[in-house]
Formats: structure tokens, C-alpha cells, sequence
């Protein structure tokens, strides 16, 4: 037994209404990981299941994806490659067109980060409609990569992407839900 209260995961992120507009309520993970508890708690409930699946390589989504999961990458002891917004790789990129909660936007992933074959880890902060989990994992996919699952640390599942992904053959993964959207 300790005397430290453990704070939970959902008491961390913070809820900002009406952002980026009105009727989004943004949960904003990053008073989660300015927390040292909140952090640790958040990266090793991400990873614990991956630590008896094989994992090649840990893919991030831009830009909360990037905090999370470079550090799931590191524990994990795997690399870590990056799906950015459109124009922000330097290499060669393959694309992948999907659509937000609150938009449309364009991923993309160097064309050789992936080899063929490799079983990679999603990670991201949320999946709220799916759309961009979705979209990495068939850029993945067109990549020749095995996504062996995806982690999220807040699922909002009456959003249904967590749903659409599993439809998808991934294995999801959340750590915290929240209703509503
Ligand atoms: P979606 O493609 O709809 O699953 O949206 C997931 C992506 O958008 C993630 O990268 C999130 O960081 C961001 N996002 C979408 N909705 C929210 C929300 N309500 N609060 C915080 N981030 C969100």
C-alpha cells in the first residue's frame, strides 16, 4: 500500500470547449504530459501490451503522436518514424487524403521508412472520427507495413473511429474514454 494518491489519467487532460470551434470539446493531453505521473502512467498504459507482440517499428502521428510515441519507440527499444502534414517531410513522401473532426487535411510518410513487412505500432494522443488513424494505417499499408495495432491515450468512442478502425483489422488499444465528442 503507498500514501500517494495516483492521479487518473482522465483528471489530467484538460477540457477546452468550443476549440478550434464552436461545439469541439478539445481534451487537451498536454497538461497529461507536463505531469511526470501523468506521463510515465499514460506512455507505459500505451506500450504494456506490445512488450509479448512483435513490433518492428513505432509510427507516430503528428504532433502529439510524436511526444507519445518516441517515447513508446524508446521503452520499447524499436525506432520511431513520423506521418506528417503534408509539405513537412523533406524526402520523398507517399500521401494519404483524410478527413478531421474539425477539417480535411493530408498525411504523408517518407516513401522508404517502412520496409516491407515490418510490423509496426500506431500511436497517437486521440481518435476521435478515425479519419486519421484510418489514413495512416492504409498509408502504412501502401507502405508494405503489417500494423500489428494501434494506441491511443483517449478514445471518443461516440465518435465511432475506434470502431472503423477495428473494422479495419487493427487492434486498438485506449486508455481513457470520454462521451460525447
Ligand atoms: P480523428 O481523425 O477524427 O480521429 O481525429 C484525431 C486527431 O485529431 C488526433 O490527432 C487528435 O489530436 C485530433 N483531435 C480530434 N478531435 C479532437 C478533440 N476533441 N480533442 C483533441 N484532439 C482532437
Amino acid at each position: 500500500m503507498s500514501d500517494f494518491g495516483k492521479p487518473a489519467l482522465a483528471d489530467l487532460i484538460r477540457t477546452i470547449p468550443d476549440y478550434p470551434k464552436a461545439g469541439i470539446q478539445f481534451r487537451d493531453v498536454t497538461t497529461l504530459i507536463a505531469d511526470p505521473v501523468g506521463l510515465r502512467t499514460a506512455v507505459d498504459g500505451l506500450l504494456w501490451p506490445y512488450l509479448r507482440e512483435p513490433v518492428d517499428v513505432v509510427v507516430g502521428i503528428e504532433a502529439r503522436g510524436f511526444i507519445l510515441g518516441g517515447a513508446v519507440a524508446h521503452e520499447l527499444g524499436r525506432g520511431f518514424v513520423p506521418i506528417r502534414k503534408k509539405g513537412k517531410l523533406p524526402g520523398k513522401t507517399i500521401g494519404q487524403d483524410y478527413t478531421l473532426e474539425y477539417g480535411v487535411d493530408t498525411i504523408e510518410i517518407h516513401a522508404d521508412a517502412i520496409a516491407p513487412g515490418q510490423r509496426v505500432l500506431v500511436i497517437d494522443d486521440l481518435i476521435a472520427t478515425g479519419g486519421t488513424a484510418i489514413a495512416a494505417t492504409e498509408l502504412l499499408r501502401r507502405s508494405g507495413a503489417s500494423v500489428v495495432g494501434a494506441a491511443f491515450v483517449v478514445d471518443l468512442p461516440d465518435l465511432g473511429g475506434s470502431q472503423k478502425l477495428r473494422e479495419k483489422s487493427v487492434v486498438v488499444h485506449t486508455l481513457v474514454s470520454f462521451a460525447g465528442d
